[in-house]
């Protein structure tokens, strides 16, 4: 098919998924390319936040924890296992991803306890190597880090390696890790694996079990559009619930933390990956936009990434004749998940000016300007004024004006 305006309007009026996008507050004048980094406000978030401030904080009060917010953590683990191929019981919503890494990487290394080692790759999302980092630095006799480059993992997996902590598609690019594949080779010499679906969930479908997956955690303010530092996500495979005893003990992963013992005894289920007083706020903010997710066909809507992004990089090449951008997300639509990469020298400036025309995109360093797609609420019709408007900058020079030159403090 030839790409056109007419084309992509028309598209647009046949999209299976064509009535999610009012279900979401997508602000005027804005393509928001930024949903994998903050994904938009769902219109019932709105709603339900006031009835939860108003009435079940506001009237009920401590009752409510009894009536909803008690159990929030497991019912909405629950609801992102389904999105994940786990089971019922193996996901709890808590904590922010960063501290969900460290309570995994912790129950890998007591689930496999006569080695060490714990690998990853260098190319990694910086939180995840640093939590590997503070645990080394306070555990040195418990835990060895392995940093390597992704292209040496096959390598240097082996009979030392406790667990292999990798994240499933890459930040920068989108490049998809074969999870099935990775765990597979992982558990043939012994090793575990914890998957971070940060980049995942909620953009492409994922069957952890499907994969045998050990540990997995993931974030809840990108593709699921939980709200800004929505709690993350954790998994546990069931068979790994019996050997963990989590070093994060506080009350709520407690067995009866309305017992007041004086003694910590984890919980068996997964209630143990619990720490503190569950951020019920958050969770409300959460649940909205995972119910919005639990009803989307995800056939639909990876078909949809999939066309949204190659119409893209096709535009990119026919319309804005590449302009000194290089792409580096991966051509092959299989291979490529929820964003569009490209690198730029002028990378930052450019993200700027399109910033300033409305086109939200997101600057990575050295040089990575990434445009997140999300199919409920992106338009076909989106993708063509956006790569207009890059040809303007980029024909106009726009993105030379002083003010580019300094850097926002968040990007
Ligand atoms: C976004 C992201 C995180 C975020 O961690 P927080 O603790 O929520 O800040 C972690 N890992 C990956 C791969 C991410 O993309």
């Amino acid at each position: 098919m030839q790409i056109t305006k007419e084309n992509l309007i028309q598209l647009d009026k046949t999209d299976p998924l064509r009535n999610f996008r009012k279900k979401f507050h997508v602000p005027e004048g804005f393509v928001y390319f930024d949903g994998n980094s903050l994904g938009v406000l769902p219109e019932i978030t709105k709603e339900r936040m006031q009835e939860v401030i108003e009435h079940e904080w506001g009237e009920g009060l401590i009752n409510s924890w009894l009536t909803g917010w008690g159990d929030a953590p497991k019912r909405i683990g629950d609801k992102i296992a389904t999105l994940i191929g786990a089971d019922s019981g193996e996901v709890i919503a808590a904590d922010s991803t960063s501290i969900n890494i460290f309570k995994v990487v912790v129950a890998a290394l007591q689930a496999n306890p006569t080695r060490k080692v714990v690998l990853s790759d260098s190319d990694n999302f910086p939180t995840d190597l640093y939590m590997l980092q503070g645990l080394e630095s306070f555990a040195p006799d418990k835990i060895k880090v392995k940093i390597t480059e992704s292209f040496d993992i096959d390598n240097q997996l082996n009979e030392e390696v406790s667990a292999l902590l990798l994240t499933e598609v890459h930040y920068k690019t989108g490049l998809i890790t074969n999870m099935k594949e990775v765990t597979k080779k992982a558990h043939e010499v012994g090793a575990l694996v914890i998957w971070d679906l940060s980049h995942s969930i909620g953009s492409i479908p994922i069957d952890l079990n499907g994969c045998e997956a050990d540990f997995a955690i993931g974030c809840g303010y990108k593709f699921l559009n939980g709200g800004p530092g929505a709690p993350g996500f954790l998994f546990a495979a069931k068979k790994h619930h019996e050997s963990s005893k989590p070093i994060l003990s506080g009350w709520f992963g407690h067995r009866e933390p309305f017992a007041f013992s004086g003694e910590y005894i984890s919980a068996e289920d997964i209630n143990q990956f619990q720490c503190g007083t569950p951020p019920v706020l958050g969770l409300v903010a959460l649940e909205c936009g995972v119910d919005l997710l639990c009803n989307v066909d995800f056939e639909d809507l990876r078909l949809k990434s999939k066309k949204l992004g190659a119409i893209f990089i096709s535009l990119m090449k026919d319309m804005c004749n590449m302009h000194g951008f290089t792409l580096i997300s991966p051509q092959n639509d299989e291979k490529r998940a929820g964003h569009v990469s490209f690198s730029h020298e002028k990378g930052y400036e450019i993200s700027r000016a399109l910033k300033s025309r409305g086109i939200i995109c997101d600057f990575r360093t050295p040089d990575v300007i990434r445009f997140g797609i999300t199919p409920l609420y992106l338009r076909y019709q989106d993708i063509y004024y956006a790569v207009k408007q890059i040809k303007i900058v980029m024909e106009s020079a726009d993105w030379r004006k002083e003010e580019y030159l300094v850097r926002d403090s968040y990007t």
